[in-house]
């Protein structure tokens, strides 16, 4: 089973991969949790380049490492995972390209699709959990963690980012699942933890 949990910065996915992992093993489940960018060691490795800020990559500069690196990750560690039977909880995979690349930084979903058949990405999890926070809420959820961390990115990018997910949310209703992260975490972690649960026994 392959599950994703996408959404922009601050909205709490990454808080919320462990919790899964712990209720999936209770389960019975074994789990593989994993991130993009990153996963396998290409990934991780193209990580670093991809988040230095000195590089000044372009769109498509970006587009290209990802691919790499979710070739590498699709390789190494989820497509092993998913033949041994684990459920495989990715923070981040292919939404958050056309959220942040293409509705983001502006490449076109065609450009993106054609370099996923190339890089034989084709796989889409079996659900994928969308973390919906509104902009301004990340944002200050994200300065109270980590007061250092310059905001990369403006309001606008991260709206056009939701609006991405937001997009293909309506038109995959079936796969990608509408989480309300503004409610506390107790909260949203319960929910999620049925909609996994009712996901799991189908
Ligand atoms: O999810 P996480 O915070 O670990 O992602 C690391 C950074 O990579 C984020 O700040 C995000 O803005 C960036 N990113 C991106 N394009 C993607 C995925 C992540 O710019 N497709």
């Amino acid at each position: 089973f392959f599950l994703t949990l996408e959404g922009i910065e601050g909205a709490g996915k990454s808080s919320a991969a462990p919790v899964l992992a712990e209720y999936c093993r209770q389960q019975g489940y074994a789990v593989e949790v994993t991130r993009e960018p990153g996963g396998g060691p290409l990934g991780e490795a193209l990580r670093t380049i991809f988040l230095d800020d000195r590089l000044h990559l372009d769109a498509d500069e970006e587009l290209l490492l990802l691919y790499a690196g979710r070739r590498d990750h699709w390789l190494t560690r989820i497509a092993p995972a998913l033949a041994a039977g684990k459920v495989v909880i990715s923070d981040r995979y292919e939404d958050s390209t056309y959220a942040y690349q293409s509705g983001g930084r502006g490449v076109t979903r065609e450009h993106i699709a054609e370099l996923a058949r190339w890089a034989g990405i084709t796989r889409l999890p079996d659900l994928t959990f969308w973390f919906d926070v509104p902009p301004e809420l990340g944002a200050m959820r994200i300065r109270a963690r980590r007061p250092d961390r310059l905001e990369q990115e403006d309001q606008a990018f991260f709206s056009r980012a939701r609006a991405v997910f937001a997009e293909r949310c309506a038109a995959e209703p079936e796969r990608i699942l509408r989480v309300d992260a503004t409610q506390t975490l107790p909260v949203v972690h319960e929910t999620l933890r049925i909609q996994l649960a009712l996901r799991l026994a189908a």
